[in-house]
């Protein structure tokens, strides 16, 4: 373990790092899409190593390849060659149930419109989720609504809830499963500032608080100085990888 606190003049956060242990790793991960004239390179010969606890920011422009890493993390997308492993379990060349089992059991999406459910309460919506896994159905959805801040709102339904909770109740979603790894897709994108800034600070802490990994895909480059690390993508290749010993604490986050 080591302590790293910031003495520039911009408030950091103070940040207690655990010894990294290997939560996913992806080696030699290419995906393509079509084939002949219009086949598109999304990854090319990608290699990485995600740590637990870490916050990752992917950068990147519109088309370098942010998502299809999501999608191939995340078992939405078999990679065209490579090997990727989660939480220690081989992802590629697993067969259908394999892979939802993995899905179920280790990782979790948030994306940038939410995705909730109009017709389900907030609660409804992460109870479908909850069910799939099994347990008290009850007390782990009411447990990721207080995590999230937004015990009070259980009933509504999301046309009744703001952006940013909506988004949290996304998160709440996302968190019922107690994923080791969370993809955030864009999670910001559809948030103004304030509610934004929240919604960053709640995925800062959550990565740093339970020791899972959060991969946040963005092109908002003010986001990587929250990160531990900050990946640049460009074309389905990595064009730079720097860890960030003193993030900034998201609730000092502007743009
Ligand atoms: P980003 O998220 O960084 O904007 P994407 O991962 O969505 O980039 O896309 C990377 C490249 O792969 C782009 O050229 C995109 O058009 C292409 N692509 C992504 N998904 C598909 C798909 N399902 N079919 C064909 N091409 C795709
Ligand atoms: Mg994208």
């Amino acid at each position: 373990m080591f302590h790293a606190a910031s003495r520039t003049g911009r408030e950091h956060r103070t940040t207690t790092v655990p010894a990294a242990s290997t939560l996913a790793v992806l080696h030699a991960v290419s995906k393509t899409f079509g084939s002949g004239d219009t086949a598109v390179r999304a990854l090319a010969a990608f290699d990485l190593t995600i740590a637990a606890g870490e916050l990752l920011v992917v950068l990147g422009p519109s088309g370098s390849g942010k998502t299809t890493l999501l999608n191939v993390l995340g078992g939405i997308e078999a990679p065209t060659c490579g090997a990727i492993s989660i939480d220690g379990r081989a992802l590629t060349g697993l067969d259908a149930k394999g892979l939802s089992a993995l899905r179920r059991e280790s990782l979790s999406f948030v994306y940038q419109f939410f995705n909730l459910v109009p017709t389900l309460t907030a609660y409804e919506n992460i109870a479908v989720l909850a069910e799939l896994t099994g347990g008290s159905v009850r007390s782990r959805v009411d447990a990721v609504l207080a995590e999230v801040g937004l015990a009070d709102c259980a009933n509504r339904f999301p046309a009744q809830l703001s952006g940013g909770q909506q988004q949290r109740v996304a998160i709440a979603r996302a968190l019922v499963n107690r994923p080791r790894l969370l993809l955030c897709d864009e999670p910001t994108g559809a948030l103004d500032l304030d509610t934004g800034r929240s919604v960053l600070t709640l995925l800062q802490d959550l990565c740093h608080r339970d020791d899972r990994a959060v991969v946040l895909v963005t092109h908002n480059q003010a986001i990587a100085a929250i990160a531990d690390r900050v990946l640049r993508m460009c074309s389905g290749h990595i064009v730079e990888d720097v860890h960030q010993t003193t993030p900034l604490a998201a609730s000092e986050v502007s743009w």
